[in-house]
């Protein structure tokens, strides 16, 4: 005779949304159990963000600094949005353009995985591809491309999430609270990539106010500025890289270097060869900045002492699924000169 079984629903995941952005945030907290197998004192969490509706945690910013934007007055139905992405703040807005009946404008590396362009030209973003070789000072560059728009086009409404705080502020009120609550106010480290900063920055912040006992450690590509800057406050002269979604050539104001307490630096090698561990080791088929991640996770690992317990959260920003053309592609990855 077949048991009788109690079904366990899960309550967020039973509720009904009236627009998909409202979908947004509540992201699952994995722990992993492979890929940290050296280190049994460790428990080490991973908040999956490619489960948001547009594929990864910048639906979150894209929902509240839209949002915060009609609601005080400065955005409304017909407007055109312009913003710099490196794909995924741009699939967030798209969201946000269709609900609002919005334009959205994107300016975008032409050497942005194929997966992540087709995407937004499947969701009617229109993209300004830029040359991703253009020093950041060229009007032409990825980082001064919006400007030179805006001078045209001064009607258009720039969010500018790598220096607008309300970046910061939206995982100040969704991405941390949801991690304090989901590791029961237990947490050691929590160590993330940094690329506006938004994410690290407001999650770090929400924790240090919960226990200001929490290390913050921040991961920063080789050929960014970040790391130097944090180590001896001087500005290296930037060189490309091929984590999308990390690092900057230049300082922006979400990156709040005051309240990371430590940052390590990673190699494309290093982050590739991560991200695919965890597709084998953990079937969690994630992004290369969540190799990154990943990477630096182990690394504070390897610097603790063996015999202490300790409870370390991390963040997966977005799917594998966007880069099976690139770091899921031997070919591209030989092309750079990378072995596996
Ligand atoms: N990973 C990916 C894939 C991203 O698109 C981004 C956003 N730039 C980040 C990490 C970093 O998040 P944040 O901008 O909040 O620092």
């Amino acid at each position: 005779m077949q048991e009788k079984q109690t079904p366990t629903l899960h309550s967020n995941s039973l509720r009904v949304y009236q627009q998909l952005s409202d979908a947004t945030g509540w992201t699952p907290l994995v722990k992993l159990n492979k890929i940290t197998k050296n280190y049994p004192q460790a428990e080490v969490y991973a908040k999956i963000e490619f489960t948001n509706p547009m594929g990864s945690i910048k639906d979150r910013i894209a929902r509240h600094l839209i949002k915060k934007a009609m609601a005080e007055g400065r955005l409304k139905a017909g407007d055109t949005i312009i913003e710099n992405s490196s794909g995924n703040t741009a699939m967030g807005l798209a969201m946000m353009a269709i609900e609002n009946n919005l334009k959205c404008k994107i300016v975008v590396r032409a050497s942005t995985a194929k997966e992540k362009l087709d995407a937004l030209r499947a969701v009617g973003v229109d993209l300004i591809l830029v040359d991703p070789s253009l020093p950041p000072e060229h009007p032409d560059s990825y980082n001064k491309k919006v400007y030179t728009v805006l001078k045209q086009h001064p009607e258009y409404y720039f969010p500018d999430q790598h220096n607008n705080l309300a970046n910061n502020e939206a995982h100040f009120l969704t991405t941390g609270p949801e991690i304090w609550q989901q590791m029961d106010g237990r947490i050691d480290f929590i160590v993330a990539g940094v690329g506006t900063g938004g994410t690290l920055s407001g999650v770090a912040r929400y924790l240090k106010t919960q226990d200001p006992d929490i290390k913050v450690v921040g991961i920063d590509p080789q050929g960014s500025v970040f790391y130097d800057f944090f180590k001896t406050g001087k500005l290296i002269k930037p060189s490309r890289y091929y984590i999308e979604g990390l690092g900057d050539e230049e300082l922006i104001k979400c990156v709040d270097f005051d309240i990371i307490d430590d940052m390590i630096q990673v190699s494309n090698e290093q982050a590739f060869k991560y991200t695919r561990k965890l597709a084998k080791e953990e079937a969690i088929l994630a992004g290369g900045s969540s190799g990154a991640a990943m990477y630096g996770v182990l690394k504070v690992l390897s610097g603790l002492s063996a015999n202490k317990p300790v409870r370390i959260v991390t963040i997966f920003p977005d799917s594998g699924s966007r880069y099976l053309s690139t770091i899921f592609n031997d070919d591209w990855v030989q092309n750079l000169g990378i072995k596996l």
